[in-house]
């Protein structure tokens, strides 16, 4: 029904008789958990212009402000989630691939890459998130299926991990890979005097390289797509890790327009020319996007044994991962960022790795320091490391779900020793006394509730082990809401802003139909987003 003229007169003049403010939304939920350092009771929150304004009680606020618009929930407000770690514009663009994650077995990855072809208007195939260790014969498959079935098509097909690829002879052959080809930091696998397809780590690149870029039109389209994926879980803020010069360019368009909106902090990849473009100019920021940080590569990952290692892995003698960027060249980088201003943010997962960054950064920072340079994933950390993260102020950047992911094999890789310095948040956290918390999507899935349940719970998601994996490096729920809110936005030096539901900070705010703090642990992963809201625009609202 249209409001009449005279309705509209009198409820202005009743707000002002009663001195009510007129604002632009008014959020009331069950319980706001502010995650402020006094954390108020309060059930409402007020927001104008994108800024909270006042939190309280519905009584208290509903007498001095009179809202254009009013969320009544039955749910539990808390700030919108951030993950510290993820690919956001990496897995937008991946979304036209063709999905592998979950298949049980090499045929049935085939069976998936043929049904895919079927409608596939490419004039290649990319398919991505196999994972040998879900199979049942748990070794790296090898090409001829796929030279058999696709002898003039380029098929790329990647591990889980991003680490390794499977290629056929025609995507090889474009890359101009032999037998005699040799990489840096990477590897191509050979069997009884052939190529196998398996490319690690920098010998992948060849092969992504072939690859065109996606037109920006449909680009456009699976970034919105990603937007609103990540809106719907209660995400309002990533840490977009590594990102490419090209991408930062249309990231840099689309949040100039408005066509993006979730908060995002860019890493800019490592690669010569995004570096070149870049670095010089100092960080940058447009509307919600902010460009400031750099993501150097130490090592690879634990799955595919890429992982650097101090000693050999337990289930591969004589074999202890490579590093993936020389000493030199991130020593470059880091006195690069050093003087032109951007954050240092290195994948270090392996204790060998981990000691070569940390001792690194100890080098440039020379003492305690507010840089936040961050090692991410800090997986495994040898026991006389730990210090350096509080005598430097490094901050470890961890991903909760890894763990339970890992799980299965972590100890065949590290033996029972290495694996209690393995995905060590407890101990992470007491080192500066805070800890952010990602997922690095698309590794693991986007769902920041499977963070807060594998880092406070320490389960897989039928409840096993019944003890909780590695339990004593668990945090609380208290520690895991944090690492996924103000720890999240201090890492990337973003708490003024974010992170928490206080007065002048952008409202950010998910609405959750359970609350999380107190439900039993066996519910938390059931647990639904009934609103999320982006600077106080409704982005996502349960059906
Ligand atoms: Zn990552």
């Amino acid at each position: 029904m249209k409001k009449s003229l005279l309705s509209i007169v009198l409820t202005i003049y009743a707000s002002q008789l009663l001195g009510k403010q007129k604002i632009d939304l008014l959020v009331t939920g069950i319980t706001v958990y502010t995650v402020a350092e006094e954390g108020e009771i309060s059930n409402t929150i007020a927001i104008e212009k994108g800024r909270v304004i006042g939190i309280g009680t519905d009584i208290e606020l509903n007498k001095n402000y009179e809202a254009r618009r009013n969320i009544n929930a039955k749910g539990y407000i808390f700030p919108g989630f951030i993950d510290a770690h993820c690919h956001f514009s990496g897995y937008a663009l991946d979304m036209y691939k063709c999905d592998l994650v979950g298949t049980a077995s090499f045929v049935e990855v085939i069976e998936k890459v043929v049904a895919y072809d079927r409608t596939n208007k490419l004039s290649w195939i990319y398919a991505r998130g196999w994972d040998q260790n879900d199979w049942t014969v748990k070794e790296f498959p090898d090409k001829s299926v796929l030279d058999s079935l696709f002898p003039d098509k380029p098929v790329i097909l990647k591990r889980v991990d991003g680490h390794a690829i499977l290629a056929n002879q025609r995507a090889l052959d474009m890359a101009g890979i032999t037998m005699q080809s040799d990489f840096k930091g990477g590897s191509v696998e050979k069997k009884n005097g052939n190529l196998t397809g398996i490319l690690i780590d920098n010998a992948m690149e060849p092969v992504e390289n072939i690859v065109p870029p996606l037109p920006e039109q449909e680009a456009t389209s699976y970034m919105n797509k990603m937007e609103q994926e990540c809106y719907s879980l209660g995400l309002t803020g990533v840490v977009d890790c590594g990102v490419e010069g090209d991408i930062i360019r249309l990231l840099e368009k689309l949040y100039a327009g408005n066509k993006l909106t979730i908060s995002n902090t860019t890493l800019l990849s490592q690669s010569k020319p995004t570096l070149e473009q870049y670095m010089k100019n100092g960080p940058l920021t447009k509307n919600n996007l902010t460009v400031s940080a750099i993501k150097i590569y130490a090592d690879g990952a634990l799955g595919s044994r890429g992982a650097c290692l101090l000693k050999d892995y337990s289930d591969k003698h004589g074999h202890r991962g490579t590093m993936l960027s020389g000493l030199d060249e991130m020593s470059a980088i880091a006195d690069d960022a050093l003087k032109y201003k951007w954050q240092v943010c290195t994948h270090a997962i392996g204790d060998s790795a981990n000691r070569t960054i940390l001792k690194l950064y100890a080098s440039k920072l020379k003492t305690k320091n507010d840089l936040r340079w961050r090692v991410e994933h800090a997986q495994v950390v040898h026991p006389s490391d730990y210090h350096f993260f509080s005598d430097y102020s490094i901050i470890p950047s961890v991903q909760p779900t890894h763990a339970i992911s890992d799980m299965p094999w972590a100890e065949e890789r590290l033996g029972t020793d290495r694996v209690n310095n393995a995905y060590a948040y407890k101990q992470l956290l007491n080192q500066n006394g805070w800890l952010p918390l990602g997922t690095d999507f698309p590794v693991e899935g986007i769902n920041p509730i499977a963070t807060f349940y594998t880092a406070a719970i320490r389960k897989d998601k039928n409840g096993k082990p019944e003890e909780g994996f590695l339990k004593a490096n668990g945090l609380t729920r208290e520690e895991a809401l944090k690492g996924m809110t103000i720890w999240a936005a201090k890492s990337v030096g973003n708490e003024n802003k974010k992170g928490s539901i206080e007065i002048g900070k952008d409202a950010d705010i998910v609405i959750l139909d359970q609350d999380i703090m107190t439900v039993d642990e066996s519910k938390i992963l059931s647990t639904r987003v009934l609103y999320t809201i982006s600077k106080g625009e409704i982005k996502y609202q349960a059906k």
